[in-house]
């Protein structure tokens, strides 16, 4: 049996998810109050009543911790280390926390930085919401604080 990298699209519990995500949304369960539910589950977590649909969120958020993969036994990634493993927070009642890729300079990487959504799509089956800075200036460690004039020709 072939291992296989990437989560399980077709779990009940999360395939709603997966699907927005090839629609280049992001959905998440919510009651019918509107109590927004990361992970999935059956249950609302602010009002124990059921998680009845699912609400699309914005794509947007910011960054509340992380890590930064600099060694990794997936042949898949090594060509991309270091790269930053992120947990985003996005606006919602409660907010909601999602782990993903993040495509920040790791140097970068600070709490509360300006994170927006950006789907990449790995196969037909799959498409995984990534991370990227909501203003690209300020998510660069090296960059000046002001950009040099440039001489044109
Ligand atoms: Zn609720």
């Amino acid at each position: 049996m072939k291992a296989r990298l990437g989560p399980d699209t077709s779990n009940p519990d999360f395939s709603p998810f997966w699907e927005g995500c090839k629609e280049q949304r992001l959905l998440v369960p919510s009651c019918r109050h509107e109590h927004l539910n990361w992970p999935p589950r059956p249950v609302c977590q602010t009002c124990f009543e059921w998680n009845d649909k699912w609400v699309e969120i914005a794509g947007r958020g910011s960054l509340y911790s992380w890590t930064v993969v600099h060694k990794t036994r997936l042949q898949s990634h090594l060509a991309e280390t270091p790269y930053v493993v992120g947990v985003v927070e996005l606006r919602g009642t409660p907010p909601v926390r999602m782990v993903g890729r993040c495509e920040i300079d790791p140097a970068a990487a600070m709490f509360g930085l300006e994170l927006v959504v950006d789907f990449h799509r790995v196969s037909p089956d799959l498409t995984l919401p990534f991370w990227r800075p909501a203003n690209p200036a300020r998510a660069s460690a090296q960059a000046p604080a002001q950009a040099p004039a440039q001489a044109t020709p």
